[in-house]
């Protein structure tokens, strides 16, 4: 794939990038491997106040910042500057406790002392995706760095200027060059990265099959690997749940970053009860969107990323028909304008040998299921191969509880929508990858933790 900046909303290359040759990669890990023998020295203190610094400069440009991400991948304006707001918001929150998360441990033993180090591990490599172009960076790199690592970021190729934007903020925040680069090369170059002895570990936010191929090799190679792949999220409504908010949420929950988030709600498995209510009130928000240019702040819906993606996914709502599932609103792309812009569209009657049942729709359409009660809302919601994120909607404590400990997810979200939250694990189960980011557990993902004992 060429390196480019496209709009998605007119289709205009806006900037194109040569990719970096072998000698300029081999110079950028010379760098990083310079940085880290420095930079491992500093401490906790150094580095937060570096990380305060990106935060600050996020907020006062973040105008600025969205407005590259939506130029380049068409998500609405709004959320482009609440995506800086919460890069900042990462930032912080690591300056202020990666000490905490990462001060010694002491344990008692047969030593005279004992304890856990948390030690850095160098240059870890990040394969990331153009959905959310500073956050998903931000969430590696803000524990990453705070650890003592370096970063190597390879970013998806459509994403360029917010690649490059991303370590401009870092180096003028105060972290030595080196700490954190991007390398501005295709998929093609990450195998060559991940088997450089120089690399230590990798972590990819991305497709199962980038996820397998990455992984394969990291096994080879005996490098750690964290894998945030994809996800088909149940959103279940009980008739017990408040369903005028349980509708609005849902329409967030699917609509968000023009429906392209992995932790999208995907599949609406509603109590047969409440299912004609709920369907009526979903069709209506549907139709309430407005669909247009990301950049006003009123649209709701923006063009899809690429022209790929388009594709993709009317082939895959064409098939879902064919094979016997009903469309209840939209199912055709918006030929009336240029970009990648696709309707507001709702599938129901799911077979479950149809495409909508078991893959991941990347785009502003849900599957509507009705059930006739919990048992077999939790069936359908474990019956994928995903397992990221899941929402569940009932006032019955009962039917909480039983859907806590049978959803099989990496997360369960009671009366509210799945989201990722600098203070809480994210990360996923079965082929939604595996390892965790954010909080407590992501901070410790990429360091030795090594045992000391002293007699
Ligand atoms: P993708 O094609 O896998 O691309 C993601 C990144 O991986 C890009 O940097 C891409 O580079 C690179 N890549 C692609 N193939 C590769 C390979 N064989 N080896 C190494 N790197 C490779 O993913 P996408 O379609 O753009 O993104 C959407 C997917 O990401 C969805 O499935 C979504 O659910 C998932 N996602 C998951 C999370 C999560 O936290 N679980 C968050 C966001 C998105 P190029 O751009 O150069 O091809």
């Amino acid at each position: 794939m060429a390196i480019a900046s496209i709009n998605p909303t007119t289709g205009e290359t806006l900037k194109t990038f040569t990719p970096l040759t072998d000698a300029e990669i081999a110079a950028k890990l010379d760098n990083a491997e310079r940085a880290f023998s420095t930079y491992r020295q500093t401490n906790f203190a150094q580095r937060g106040e570096w990380l305060n610094n990106a935060a600050k400069i996020l907020e006062t440009n973040k105008q600025q910042y969205a407005e590259i991400m939506t130029l380049e991948m068409g998500k609405p304006i709004n959320s482009a500057i609440a995506e800086v707001e919460k890069c900042a918001l990462v930032c912080r929150y690591y300056a202020e406790h990666a000490a905490q998360f990462l001060a010694d441990v002491a344990i008692a033993t047969d030593a005279s002392h004992s304890y856990v180090r948390y030690q850095p591990l160098g240059i870890i490599l990040a394969v990331m995706p153009w959905n959310f172009p500073l956050w998903q960076v931000f969430r590696f790199a803000a524990p990453a760095l705070m650890a003592g690592n370096v970063g190597l970021l390879k970013h998806a190729s459509n994403v360029p200027q917010s690649a490059l934007a991303i370590e401009a903020v870092l180096l003028e925040a105060g972290f030595p060059p080196g700490v954190f680069q991007t390398l501005l090369v295709g998929a093609d170059r990450v195998a060559n990265l991940l088997k450089d002895p120089r690399v230590k570990a990798a972590t990819l936010t991305g497709s199962e099959a980038a996820g397998q191929s990455l992984a394969s090799i990291a096994s080879h190679e005996l490098k750690k690997t964290v894998l945030e792949l994809g996800g088909s999220d149940p959103f279940i409504v009980l008739k017990s749940a408040d369903l005028e908010l349980a509708a609005s949420t849902a329409v967030t929950a699917r609509m968000l970053n023009n429906g392209q988030s992995c932790i999208a709600a995907k599949r609406f498995i509603v109590e047969e009860a409440i299912a004609d209510a709920f369907t009526e009130l979903l069709v209506q928000k549907f139709q309430a969107l407005k669909v247009g240019d990301p950049l006003l702040p009123e649209t709701n819906i923006g063009p899809l990323a690429t022209p790929q993606m388009l594709t993709d996914l009317h082939k895959q709502v064409q098939l879902s028909i064919q094979q016997g599932c009903k469309v209840l609103l939209g199912g055709e792309p918006l030929s009336d304008r240029a970009g990648n812009f696709y309707p507001p569209t709702i599938l129901t009657n799911i077979p479950p040998t149809s495409v909508a049942y078991d893959e991941e729709l990347f785009g502003p359409v849900a599957a509507l299921f009705r059930v006739p009660n919990l048992d077999m809302a939790i069936k359908i919601a474990n019956d994928t191969s995903f397992g990221l994120g899941a929402s569940v909607w009932t006032n019955d404590l009962q039917e909480q509880e039983r859907a806590i400990a049978e959803i099989e997810a990496g997360a369960v979200f009671v009366n509210g929508m799945v989201k990722s939250d600098p203070r809480m694990p994210f990360g996923g189960v079965k082929r939604s990858g595996y390892g965790r980011e954010l909080g407590l557990h992501g901070i410790q993902e990429f360091v030795n933790i090594k045992t000391v004992w002293v007699k």
